[in-house]
């Protein structure tokens, strides 16, 4: 693959894990964004494109421009095609400043204002918010150069209880009626989403580890000093190894996404570090190139 091809924001990578399809493209300094139709979400938004503009929710980790920048466009692109408002959550401290950002562009483009304040929410560690009537985001803090929040998506998974299962379905819907509970429900982990980040989150948020989808990003590799990761608030991919050796528990995932690769790296050295990683690991690992 060469570089231009690789740093290209506008050529995603298609990812299927079960029956998940997801858009995405992650380098670090240029952009980021994983898009997820079924979820009506898009994770990050460092370049937006038509597809990521129908996606109605975007969590944003954190305002670096390789995260945040494709905002502008997603609310124009929105507008132009007469979507409703989307909903943008990020986190708390940047709203304000974002807000500043997005009032500035609509003096520039001479646009009527919009309802900005209802469409942009803060979010603190903690806390979970609807994304759809089965799904909830859980948000936990991230650590990094500036605030960032990461993202669990929680599926309700609901099925007939057994005493219902062979009943018409009359009386089942009769009982409902009666205001019973027919289902048994099930909290499920289905994706979480780390942006830019150093190991400690996963050190702090062990329980990341459950979801059945990961990402993570691995912004440095083998041949580069841990030192600059640290410099920079991001991971080393030897962290990652020497964190699975210490707590498998942080990286039970089954399906682990790495992404936010350095820019100074080919895609042949990308895939020669994943070499690298301790079998164990090295299988449930995609590389987002
Ligand atoms: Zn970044
Ligand atoms: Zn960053």
């Amino acid at each position: 693959m060469s570089r231009a091809k690789l740093h290209n924001p506008g050529r995603p990578v298609s990812l299927r894990f079960g029956a998940l399809e997801i858009e995405a493209f992650s380098i670090s300094g240029l952009a980021s964004y994983v898009a997820v139709p079924a979820f009506d979400a898009c994770f990050d938004l460092g370049h937006c494109s038509v597809a990521s503009s129908q996606l109605r929710n975007v969590l944003l980790t954190h305002v670096h421009q390789d995260h945040s920048l494709g905002v502008i466009r997603h609310l124009a692109l929105r507008r132009m095609m007469g979507h409703r408002p989307p909903r943008v959550y990020l986190p708390m401290e940047s709203r304000a400043a974002l807000l500043d950002v997005l009032r500035a562009y609509e003096r520039m483009e001479e646009k009527e204002p919009a309802d900005l304040e209802s469409i942009v929410h803060g979010v603190v560690a903690g806390e979970t918010f609807a994304l759809s009537q089965n799904r909830k985001v859980r948000v936990f803090d991230v650590v990094h150069r500036i605030t960032s929040r990461g993202y669990t998506v929680i599926e309700d998974s609901r099925k007939l209880k057994a005493i219902y299962r062979d009943l018409p379905g009359e009386a089942i819907r009769d009982a409902r009626e009666r205001g019973e509970e027919i289902h048994d429900h099930r909290e499920i982990n289905r994706l979480t989403y780390v942006g830019d980040s150093t190991i400690e989150t996963l050190e702090n948020h062990p329980e990341i580890g459950e979801s059945e989808i990961l990402f993570l990003e691995a912004t440095h590799l083998p041949g580069t000093s841990p030192e600059v990761s640290a410099k920079y608030g991001h991971t080393h991919l030897d962290e990652l190894a020497a964190l699975f050796a210490r707590r498998p528990e942080a990286l039970a995932s089954p399906h682990i996404v790495l992404k936010h690769f350095s820019m100074k790296y080919d895609a042949s050295q990308i895939r020669a570090a994943l070499e690298t990683l301790p079998a164990g690991l090295r299988e449930r690992v995609t590389l987002l190139i």
